[in-house]
C-alpha cells in the first residue's frame, strides 16, 4: 500500500491552496491530492470576487477588474468605493495554484477511513496526515463524530436568462436594514472584453425585493427563472485538528460570514496549515489560526446576534459604511459606540467569557453554537 505524508481530500481553493503552500514550504513531504469530480467542483456557478492583495500575492489569473464597489440600499447607492475588485474564475484559479505545486490530481472519491488508511473508490492509501478540504459537507465528520459548520444566509441567488450589458463597471453590493446583503456578479464564461455580456444562462446574486428595480439599475433585459438561497459555512468548528486530521476551507467554516468571502481567508489559512505540517505538529495550526482569526470571528458573529433587533450587519452597513469597509479589508474594528450600547450586556459577558475560556484552552467545543441564526 502506498504511503503519503499528507493526503488532501478535495481540490477546491482549500486543497489546492494547501498543495501550493506545501510545495513552497516543505516540498519534501510526499503529498497526494484527490477529488471525486473535476478540479474545484463547486455547486452553483464559478465566478468569485476577491481583492487585489490576493491576486498579487498569489499571482492569480483573473477575468475582470471592477473599478470599485457600489454599496446601496433600496433607495439607491450611498457609498462608492473606488478600489479594484477582481472577478476570478474559480476553476481557473484552482488549476493555476495546483499547477504550481508538484502534485497531480487523482480523480478518486474518498469513501472511508480506518485508522491511518484512506479507502477511495479505486485505492487504499496509508497516511501520516489527512486534510479534509472536501467543502461544507466535510467528508471526515461522520467518521470522527464531529459537527458540520452551520451556514449563514447571506442573500438570494437569482438565476437568470437573457442578454445584458453592465451599465457601469462596478461591483454592486446591496445592504438591507435586516442584515441581508446581496451582490451582483457574473459567471466567467459570459465575460466579453471590458464589459459584461451574458450570452447564455447566467447566475448571479441580486436584491430580493424589488429585484427588477434594483437589477434594472445595473443590467438590461434579464428574465429571472429561479431563485435560491446563498448560504456560506461561516462558523468555524473548533478544534480545527484532531489527532492526525485537519480541516481546511468550507469544511471548517472559514468563510467571513458578513460578506461570504472564502477565497482569501482560506488561502491564508492554508499557509498556516502548511507551516504546521512542516513541523509535524498539527496543533500549531489550531493555535495560530485562533491567534489570528478568532477575535475577528467573535466580533463579526457577535454583530450577527442582534439581527432580529436590526442591529446587525445591515445596520452597520447602512449606518456605518466605514466600519463595513474595514471589515471587508479584514482590519480590526470596534463597534461604534451607538451600536455597542445596544448590544445586550449579557451577550457581551458571554462573548468575553467564551473568549477567555478559549484562550486558556478549556473550551474546545464550538463557541459559535449559540450565535447561529
Ligand atoms: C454562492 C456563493 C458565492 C460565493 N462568492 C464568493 C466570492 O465572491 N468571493 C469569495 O472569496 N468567496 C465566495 N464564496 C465562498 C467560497 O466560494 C468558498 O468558501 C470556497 O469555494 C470553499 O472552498 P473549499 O476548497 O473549502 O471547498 P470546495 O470549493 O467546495 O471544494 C471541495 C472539493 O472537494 C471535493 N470532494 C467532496 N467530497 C469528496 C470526497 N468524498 N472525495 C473526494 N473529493 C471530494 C469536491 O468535489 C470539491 O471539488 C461564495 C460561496 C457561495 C456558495
Amino acid at each position: 500500500m502506498e504511503h503519503f505524508d499528507v493526503i488532501i481530500i478535495g481540490a477546491g481553493i482549500a486543497g489546492v491552496g494547501l498543495a501550493y503552500h506545501l510545495n513552497k514550504i516543505c516540498p519534501e513531504k510526499k503529498t497526494l491530492i484527490i477529488d471525486k469530480e473535476d478540479i474545484a467542483f463547486n455547486e452553483g456557478y464559478g465566478s468569485r470576487i476577491t481583492y487585489s492583495e490576493t491576486i498579487n500575492k498569489y499571482n492569480l489569473p483573473y477575468k475582470h477588474i471592477f473599478d470599485g464597489m457600489k454599496i446601496g440600499n433600496k433607495k439607491g447607492v450611498y457609498l462608492t468605493v473606488d478600489a479594484p475588485f477582481f472577478a476570478i474564475d474559480y476553476k481557473e484559479v484552482c488549476a493555476s495554484l495546483l499547477n504550481r505545486s508538484s502534485l497531480i490530481l487523482k480523480k478518486e472519491k474518498a469513501i472511508r477511513i480506518f485508522r491511518d488508511i484512506l479507502e477511495t473508490n479505486k485505492n487504499k492509501y496509508h497516511f501520516k496526515f489527512l486534510v479534509d478540504c472536501s467543502g461544507h459537507n466535510a467528508f471526515l465528520n461522520k467518521f470522527i463524530k464531529r459537527k458540520n459548520p452551520l451556514f449563514y444566509w447571506i442573500g438570494n441567488t437569482n438565476i437568470c436568462e437573457g442578454k445584458s450589458i453592465l451599465k457601469e463597471n462596478y461591483f454592486y453590493l446591496l445592504a438591507e436594514d435586516n442584515g441581508f446583503i446581496e451582490d451582483i456578479y457574473v459567471t466567467s464564461d459570459q465575460i466579453s472584453l471590458g464589459h459584461w455580456t451574458y450570452t447564455k444562462k447566467i447566475d448571479f446574486n441580486c436584491i430580493k425585493y424589488p429585484k427588477q428595480k434594483f437589477s434594472s439599475k445595473v443590467l438590461n433585459n434579464l428574465s429571472f427563472i429561479k431563485q435560491s438561497r446563498v448560504v456560506v459555512p461561516g462558523t468555524p468548528i473548533l478544534p480545527l485538528t484532531k489527532k492526525n486530521f485537519a480541516f481546511l476551507g468550507d469544511s471548517m467554516g472559514n468563510v467571513i460570514p458578513t460578506v461570504g468571502e472564502g477565497v482569501r481567508p482560506i488561502l491564508e489559512s492554508s499557509e498556516l496549515l502548511a507551516r504546521a505540517i512542516k513541523k509535524n505538529n498539527l496543533k500549531l495550526f489550531d493555535k495560530e489560526w485562533k491567534r489570528i482569526y478568532l477575535s475577528r470571528y467573535l466580533k463579526v458573529i457577535s454583530g450577527k446576534i442582534d439581527i432580529k433587533d436590526r442591529l446587525a450587519i445591515g445596520y452597520m452597513l447602512v449606518k456605518n459604511p466605514e466600519i463595513f469597509l474595514k471589515m471587508i479589508k479584514l482590519e480590526k474594528f470596534k463597534f461604534p459606540e451607538e451600536v455597542s450600547k445596544k448590544i445586550p450586556i449579557k451577550w457581551k459577558k458571554e462573548i468575553l467569557k467564551r473568549f477567555i475560556l478559549l484562550r486558556f484552552k478549556f473550551f474546545i467545543m464550538d463557541p459559535f453554537l449559540s450565535f447561529r441564526i
